[in-house]
């Protein structure tokens, strides 16, 4: 499989294809040597807690500042989901400025 890119105003191209065993195709380089750029245009993020009862009995008994960060580096990550979706990608033509936005990932 493999994706061309063109852009129709200035007849710029590249082809992103499969380089390695698996089948992975380096956007960046690729792109940057057709003389394209991409990148995440839009990520959302749904943030919602999980607090555990032994997290927030530690939280509680902690009496100084340095005991909060320290708990909150430590185990915040196992308080708290997140879901992160990425909404959109966007392919820029370095040599004439038109772009395409990529959107509707499932
Ligand atoms: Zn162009």
């Amino acid at each position: 499989m493999k994706i061309k890119i063109i852009c129709e105003n200035c007849n710029s191209e590249t082809e992103l294809i499969p380089e390695t065993v698996g089948k992975l195709s380096y956007v960046q380089r690729k792109l940057r040597d057709g003389n394209f750029r991409m990148f995440e245009n839009e990520i959302s993020h749904d943030v919602s807690s999980s607090l555990y009862d032994d997290f927030i009995e530690k939280l509680v008994v902690a009496d100084n500042k340095k005991q909060v960060e320290d708990l909150l580096n430590r185990e915040i990550e196992d308080n708290v989901n997140i879901d992160s979706k990425l909404e959109s990608l966007r392919i820029d033509c370095r040599g004439c400025g038109n772009y395409i936005v990529l959107t509707e990932f499932d």
